[in-house]
């Protein structure tokens, strides 16, 4: 089974709320003009598809157990053109178990002041029908989005979007099925976590395989397959003449050919969106896979180095979230730091494992030694992340709960590297460096992170609101005060929102 990020087996329902009092030629009103609304959001990654006016208790529960059923659809956007009162949401709210979104929005955008009568007034009353759908949101604690504005508006229909994004996110999650090849680095704290927690809060299946099952995969490539993939690496990257066929190191990239070819094979069998790799835990594998792992994670898979699958989680999360976008979704870490007053940059990089998705540039594909591991020396691509704006996200355990830390990063232009041969992004941090450190410091938050340089931080904000998991943000808002006080806080909140 090919793993797929595309959105578009995906669609969203958009529902309109009324009720009967209105009568036929109202109604028949409120469906013309709640498919305008619809088909004002045609242009989205995601289908939007209008559904008839929901008018009662009994229709709008039956509409969300659809949802619910429905793998397809991953999410309902609604919208009270009129009327809807609200005790009629009750019973389908309470079991919808899909992101929400709800619109607030009207059919027109200038009022017609001088012909407005009464039956104007009793069509367009979205300003107090929403307020009564808010209240019952608000108090069943649902949580969902909410937009507020007309469709024309493009920046209305851009946080629809970054709904829509998260929503294939989260869907992602809650059928990802991850491999880990080996355990955790030993002795590491933040790369551990609760796996059956994680399960329960994402959806995600997180199991171990022994390392030489994947070698078993790795050595059953044939040279006719190894031949194909070295022919691709040669066409897509600026191979160094010693790994080309007759170079001295040619069986290098061959070696590493056949890794990818065992690695795919096997995530393949198993229905694998994502993985990880232990240095310490190679087995018979010949290098620690490095070519192998930045073009599967360019293709979608999401992973993690040293066992992290709490980083593999976020990796193919925004890589789903991205999808069709220009950019991409790499694991990074936070390396070494440039620290010269005013011009602070932190060189983020891995041994080995960041995804070209991040350059638009063609990168290079070189062997060099590396010093941990004891394997031969691996193949990978060495580039630098293309300049622009970017985030980091990285998940925690926090015992009672997982939090993520997200910052808010601008990738810049890198100074020349001759003696650093891996894949690699430099960045200037939100607000400033020095903030920066000391927020994710306090927040507890690790090393590892997703880099995306496809989506912002609404799809990520819309991500934890959908997975009801904290999320802290450091950007160009943030101080070190204010944000250890929000820590504090959501101390307490997301404990007593676990109920009491
Ligand atoms: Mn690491």
């Amino acid at each position: 089974m090919t793993l797929s990020s595309s959105l578009d087996a995906y669609e969203v329902w958009f529902v309109t709320g009324s009720q009967n009092l209105y009568g036929e030629e109202t109604l028949r009103q409120v469906a013309e003009q709640s498919q305008a609304v619809a088909d004002g959001l045609a242009g989205l990654p995601v289908k939007v598809v209008w559904k008839p006016v929901l008018k009662d208790s009994d229709s709008i529960r039956r509409l969300a157990l659809e949802v619910n059923a429905r793998d397809d659809v991953i999410g309902v956007i609604a919208w009270m053109h009129t009327f809807s009162p609200a005790k009629m949401w009750i019973a389908g709210l309470d079991a919808l178990r899909k992101p929400l979104l709800h619109l607030h929005t009207q059919a027109n955008v200038e009022l017609p002041w001088a012909d407005i009568d009464f039956d104007f007034m009793n069509l367009n009353q979205a300003a107090h029908g929403d307020r009564e759908f808010g209240y019952i949101q608000t108090r069943l604690g649902v949580a969902r989005k909410t937009v507020v504005g007309h469709v024309s508006n493009p920046a209305v229909v851009q946080q629809i979007e970054d709904w829509q994004r998260a929503a294939a996110g989260w869907t992602a999650a809650r059928t990802l099925k991850l491999a880990r090849f080996g355990d955790n680095m030993r002795y590491v704290a933040v790369t551990e976590g609760d796996k059956t927690e994680a399960e329960l809060r994402f959806g995600v299946q997180v199991n171990t395989w022994g390392v030489n099952e994947l070698v078993e995969a790795v050595d059953a490539a044939s040279d006719a397959d190894v031949d194909a993939l070295v022919a691709v690496y040669l066409d897509e990257y600026d191979v160094a003449p010693e790994l080309q066929p007759g170079g001295d190191r040619h069986q290098s990239l061959r070696d590493g050919a056949a890794i990818e070819i065992g690695l795919r094979s096997f995530l393949e069998a198993g229905g694998f969106g994502a993985f990880t790799t232990s240095f310490e835990d190679l087995g018979a594998l010949k290098q620690l896979p490095g070519l192998a792992v930045q073009r599967l994670m360019a293709e979608g898979y999401g992973f993690g180095a040293e066992g992290d699958w709490k980083t593999a989680i976020l990796v193919r999360v925004a890589n789903v979230m991205g999808a069709g976008l220009p950019g991409g979704a790499s694991l990074m870490e936070d390396y070494t730091y440039d620290l010269v007053p005013g011009s602070e940059r932190i060189l983020g990089a891995h041994m080995l494992e960041v995804s070209p998705s991040l350059t638009t540039a063609k990168p290079r594909l070189e062997v060099h030694a590396l010093g941990i591991g004891g394997k031969d020396d691996p193949v990978r691509l060495v580039f630098t992340a293309d300049a622009g704006p970017a985030l980091v996200v990285a998940m925690s355990d926090m015992r009672d709960r997982f939090r993520l830390v997200a910052n808010v990063v601008e990738n810049v232009e890198a100074p020349d590297l001759p003696k650093l041969p891996v894949g690699r992004a430099v960045w200037k941090p939100a607000p400033d460096f020095a903030t920066s450190a000391a927020c994710w410091l306090a927040a507890g938050a690790a090393h590892h992170t997703v880099m995306t340089t496809a989506v912002g931080i609404e799809v990520f904000r819309d991500f934890a609101e959908i997975a009801g998991t904290e999320l802290v943000v450091i950007d160009d808002d943030t101080t070190v005060r204010g944000f250890q006080r929000e820590l504090r806080w959501n101390q307490a909140y997301y404990r007593l929102a676990q109920g009491l």
